[in-house]
């Protein structure tokens, strides 16, 4: 039995038997140490997260909030469940429900808030008192000045893989963070990491090589990218991968394709999401105590240039303004500005209007290295070449929710039940042919094959059954019922599934030419889900060498400077593979890490 379950077993046995609102006994309580202290009493509270319910339990001393316990919830790991743990801790530090949902994560947010709203109904104390806009001044230092060898700006895939590398080669580290959690957009990401694998690929049968990885890639993105650095990217992604393994993380041995990868060369991690990447990087980093400090809460706004050399940054948190001085070098790992509408307007060419055009990214995504680096003489080169998945949740524009489990075993249908594009194409063919149909939406279609059994989940780490139940995907034991739930002509379905799986048999796919197959649509249950174009990636950004150093209008390095990540430009070119984005972060936070630590 997990420990959700043992948890939501408490929460059921508290209401059952009536325990929740009864008085649990303080410590100290009953040993005659004080009568008039308040006792301490346990309420049982339950609010809606992002899937499903989160239970909680407040405990009051008279009162007073003194403890928050989340029971149960099924919250994204990382994302959700640590925005729920830090919006209770808020709750506890303000003693008021009115607290600000962290930001990105609003919805698991929300849910604490009206758990924790539901747990003091129960008290009978009067919730408006517990409605009051916290007074947040938090008490003002001035100027936190901060010295390291590495100073690096942001937490995510790159930035935590950089802080790791300049540590491993002799670098006490800084690392500066904007939000409340590290992690970025790697961290909710599906986490798929391409590379050549002669183990894993070879135990399936999957021919591959580092030529054909490298023509793709290049290709791919129409030839923009610099060779130079997608050969770095793809020689070294597997001993990067190797890297990873040996600080302890885990992959499967599955090998995938990724949407928009044109080969089964994705690796899946074995925990879910990017946490996998994410916890790897924290683990080492919290073994070194002192020696790598991570600063939350904490916005970095401008590099310190002196003689033409980086030597810090300037940052600023809610207790004043942070002077991080680098002894050796500044690395910046912000990652792109899929978040920032007016910067992607701005550079845009290559899409229609992307205004109304929702995100898969998290709040923070919005460039800020770019501009920083700019203005301290960095080149910014691709910035037009903006990434949109066909593949986003209509509401929220999220990737969650995408019941696709690779790209081989499933079919696009437009609004009328057909096929309009070859469903192993590049990325921005898909989303071209996707802004082509009527009404600018599809339904993905599949059957059983993705989902054999059902707790299997998808890259998200959602079940189909969990899916279904909030209405994201439909359930159908024919696809004639599939197509009546969804919408879209019955016989129009039936028609392209079928000339689908006649493509499976004879691997010619007449009208469209796709070349991805495994299995046929043809096993009960068949599913759907709704998708829409949304912005996923920017391709463009500070130009870099193979050594991760950042270069000028010049061409000349910029001494004291490095980046990598999706703040980099001049890798992906106009299309980026699908599962080259992990591997980026890793190789070129690696190299980054590695060149500012050993610099002079
Ligand atoms: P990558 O995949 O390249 O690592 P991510 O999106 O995963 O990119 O991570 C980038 C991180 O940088 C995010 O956690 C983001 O909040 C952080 N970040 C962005 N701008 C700033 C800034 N001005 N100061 C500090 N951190 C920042």
């Amino acid at each position: 039995m997990g420990r959700k379950h043992i948890s939501l077993l408490l929460a059921v046995l508290l209401v059952f038997f009536g325990i929740a609102g009864q008085v649990l006994k303080a410590e100290g309580q009953g040993a005659g140490l004080s009568r008039t202290a308040p006792e301490a009493v346990a309420y049982v509270g339950e609010g809606r997260g992002c899937y499903g319910a989160i239970i909680v339990e407040v405990t009051l001393e008279g009162n007073k909030i003194k403890d928050i316990r989340i029971l149960q919830h099924n919250e994204s790991p990382g994302v959700g469940a640590e925005a729920a743990k830090l919006i209770a801790e808020e709750i506890i530090k303000y003693q008021s429900i009115a607290v600000d949902a962290v930001s990105g994560c609003t919805k698991s947010s929300n849910g604490v808030m009206a758990a924790v709203e539901q747990a003091l109904g129960k008290a009978g104390v009067n919730i408006d008192d517990y409605w009051k806009k916290p007074d947040k001044i938090t008490a003002r230092i001035g100027n936190i000045e901060k010295t390291a060898d590495v100073v690096v700006i942001g937490a995510g895939g790159a930035g935590l893989a950089a802080a790791v590398s300049a540590h491993q080669n002799g670098a006490r580290v800084l690392v500066l963070e904007k939000m409340p959690m590290v992690g970025g957009n790697t961290i909710r990401s599906g986490a798929a990491y391409n590379a050549v694998d002669p183990k894993r690929q070879s135990a399936l049968g999957i021919e591959d090589s580092i030529e054909k990885h490298y023509i793709q890639t290049y290709e791919g993105g129409d030839r923009l990218g610099k060779p130079e650095l997608i050969r770095t990217l793809i020689e070294k992604a597997y001993p990067a991968l190797e890297w990873l393994e040996s600080m302890g993380m885990k992959f499967k041995d599955e090998i995938f394709t990724v949407l928009g990868s044109l080969w089964p060369r994705s690796h899946k991690p074995e925990k879910p999401l990017g946490t996998g990447y994410i916890e790897t990087y924290m683990n080492y980093i919290e073994q070194q105590g002192s020696e790598i400090e991570v600063m939350l809460n904490t916005r970095a706004t401008e590099l310190i240039v002196e003689n033409g050399r980086v030597v810090g940054v300037e940052a600023e948190n809610e207790e004043g303004t942070v002077t991080a001085k680098a002894n050796n070098g500044v690395i910046i790992a912000t990652g792109g500005f899929s978040a920032n509408v007016m910067a992607r307007n701005h550079y845009n060419n290559m899409w229609p209007d992307l205004t109304n055009i929702k995100t898969t990214n998290h709040p923070g995504a919005t460039g800020d290295g770019m501009w920083m680096a700019e203005k301290a003489g960095a080149r910014l080169i691709g910035m037009e070449q903006i990434q949109l998945l066909p593949m986003g949740d209509p509401e929220t524009g999220s990737l969650s929710g995408n019941i696709e489990q690779g790209v081989e075993n499933r079919i696009f249908v437009n609004k009328y039940g057909n096929r309009f594009v070859d469903e192993g194409a590049r990325r921005d063919v898909m989303t071209k042919a996707l802004f082509q149909q009527p009404d600018c939406y599809m339904w993905v279609i599949l059957d059983k094959h993705s989902y054999p059994t059902p707790d299997t989940r998808n890259n998200f780490n959602e079940t189909i059954e969990q899916l279904v139940e909030d209405g994201t995907a439909f359930k159908a034991d024919t696809l004639e019922d599939l197509a009546r739930q969804i919408g879209v002509d019955p016989a129009n379905l039936v028609r392209s599934v079928e000339t689908f799986n006649m493509a499976v048999e004879k691997k010619i796919d007449d009208p469209f030419g796709r070349t991805l197959f495994e299995d046929k649509i043809d096993t009960p249950p068949f599913y759907a889900g709704a998708r829409v174009a949304t912005v996923h990636h920017t391709m463009g950004g500070i130009e870099i060498n193979t050594k991760a150093q950042v270069l000028d209008n010049s061409g000349n390095i910029i001494p004291g400077l490095y980046a990598a990540g999706e703040v980099t430009g001049g890798i992906h070119g106009s299309n980026r593979l699908g599962g080259n984005a992990i591997p980026d972060t890793v190789v070129f936070g690696k190299i980054a890490g590695e060149s500012a630590a050993k610099a002079e």
